[in-house]
């Protein structure tokens, strides 16, 4: 074995992050807590995926049992976890594999990337921790505690492949999930993106950049351009018996199959808007808009909501499309609306 494999192996023996989806080195965990968790940290830290992760498999205890489901619940429970194709494909995949693979994950990352929602670092995640399978997976941690051992300083994305290349150098065969979370943790632990722990790192003699004073500066990355900006408007619409008025989005598309508060395009309408409002009732404007940064764009939101409740009896004028529901204001929580749409909320309903 690699001098520095072998190092980084009994460096993860002793200092493994507890995390409610893993086994103790040496034992193999379930597939199911592998898949879901790493669905779920992609784009979201792990502070974040500890509690999410124990209520959804306190719900839903098997993958049998998620693909039962109804895809609402599944949407709903993952809102405020932002990226929400990723919860369209977690039950798309957990159908898939009940119905087609008799409830068992494939062991290579080539049948893995099949499924939806699984790319490369993913496949190659599950494959190794999941399934001791060699294979290697490159997320953030692992690129740039690589990155730096090889003191590569090529920028990200072009370097990609290098990195890959390195990081077989190092994979061992007999324990190649223990790797892919022995480099997981140091990168989360010691090999941070700033500050580097190298005095605490159980691989400082190896490691080229720490020896060239380059760790800081590694991996370098392509400066990319900034995020454009755009706009849209709210339109909160309360009934007097204590409902809103809600509406789910298309299937396709940004927060696709999330449910909203009635919202324009996220375009352009800077103000002073003068574009049709639903059902051309008249609004007032609140003054606070909602900012929320997507990953490729800036949100800026104006708010806008009824003088007073509608009756119920014009409410029930209101020629309603398909998609569009009542929803009681004191079960807002539950109905699982994004996060933007809940800081929107939370202005919106707060008082006139
Ligand atoms: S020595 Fe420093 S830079 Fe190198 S892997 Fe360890 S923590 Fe990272």
């Amino acid at each position: 074995m690699n001098r520095m494999t072998d190092k980084m192996l009994r460096w993860y023996a002793r200092h493994a992050r507890a995390l409610p989806w893993r086994a103790p080195p040496g034992q193999r965990p379930d597939p199911y807590h592998v898949w879901l968790s790493e669905i779920m940290l992609q784009q979201t830290t792990v502070a974040t995926v500890r509690k999410r992760f124990d209520d959804f498999v306190r719900r839903w205890p098997t993958l049998r049992a998620l693909a039962e489901a109804p895809r609402e619940e599944v949407l709903a429970a993952w809102a405020g976890l932002g990226y929400y194709a990723r919860a369209r494909n977690l039950h798309k995949c957990a159908r898939e594999v009940t119905r087609t693979l008799n409830g068992q994950f494939p062991q290579t990352p080539r049948e893995l990337k099949k499924l939806p929602g699984i790319g490369d670092y993913t496949a190659g995640a599950i494959a190794a921790i999941a399934f001791n399978h060699p294979a290697v997976a490159m997320d953030t941690n692992a690129e740039r505690v690589i990155a730096r051992l090889f003191a590569v300083t090529e920028p990200l994305p072009e370097c990609k492949e290098t990195l890959r290349r390195h990081a077989e150098e190092l994979l061992p065969k007999d324990t190649p999930g223990d790797f892919a979370q022995a480099l997981m943790d140091l990168g989360a632990i010691i090999c941070t993106p700033r500050d580097p722990a190298c005095a605490l790192c159980p691989l400082m003699e190896d490691c080229k950049a720490s020896k060239q004073g380059l760790a800081e500066d590694l991996p370098r990355k392509r400066r990319k351009p900034p995020k454009p900006r755009r706009t849209g408007r709210a339109f909160w619409i309360e009934r007097a018996d204590g409902r809103v008025l809600l509406r789910r989005r298309p299937e396709k598309g940004m927060l696709g199959a999330m449910v909203e508060i009635p919202s324009t395009d996220w375009d352009g309408a800077p103000p002073p808007f003068s574009g049709e409002t639903p059902f051309r009732l008249e609004f007032e404007r609140l003054r606070p808009h909602v900012r929320h940064t997507f990953t490729h764009f800036h949100l800026k939101l104006a708010l806008h909501r009824l003088p007073e409740p509608l009756p119920i009896d014009r409410a029930r004028l209101l020629p309603l499309p398909p998609g569009w529901f009542w929803h009681p204001l004191d079960k807002l929580d539950t109905v699982g609306l994004p996060t933007v749409m809940k800081k929107a909320a939370n202005l919106l309903r707060g008082p006139r």
